[in-house]
């Protein structure tokens, strides 16, 4: 944790968790104009019938968290090395990881973003 802040991967599950609330807010959203038309229908039966609407959303969030709890706490990681423009292996925390730099780059217009975590 950084003494002014989260630090990245702490930013980004924060992010993740807002994002699915915003998914889940949709999905009851449009279950209850269901129920308000007097169609009984349990979120599975939704899910199940919305003809895979949901299933890109709700896999992107979840495949963002598997990588987000892959590359959390020390770890080694690949990094294109420009300078000899091949990949190479470092090791890092949740800072310097160059994974979580660039998932988190679909969020940096947000709150909290550092320009510190902009990849290179
Ligand atoms: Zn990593």
């Amino acid at each position: 944790m950084r003494p002014n802040g989260e630090d990245l991967a702490t930013w980004l599950r924060r992010q993740l968790k807002d994002d699915e609330a915003a998914v889940e807010r949709e999905i009851q959203t449009e279950i209850g104009n269901v129920l308000a038309v007097g169609v009984p229908i349990t979120r599975e039966e939704f899910l199940a019938q919305s003809g895979g609407r949901w299933h890109s959303p709700l896999a992107e969030l979840d495949a963002r968290r598997r990588i987000l709890d892959l590359h959390t706490g020390p770890h080694e990681c690949p990094e294109w090395d420009q300078t000899v423009n091949e990949s190479c292996t470092g090791y890092y925390g949740a800072e310097g990881c160059p994974t979580l730099r660039l998932l988190a780059v679909p969020q940096d217009h947000r709150p909290g973003y550092r320009d510190e975590w902009r990849p290179a």
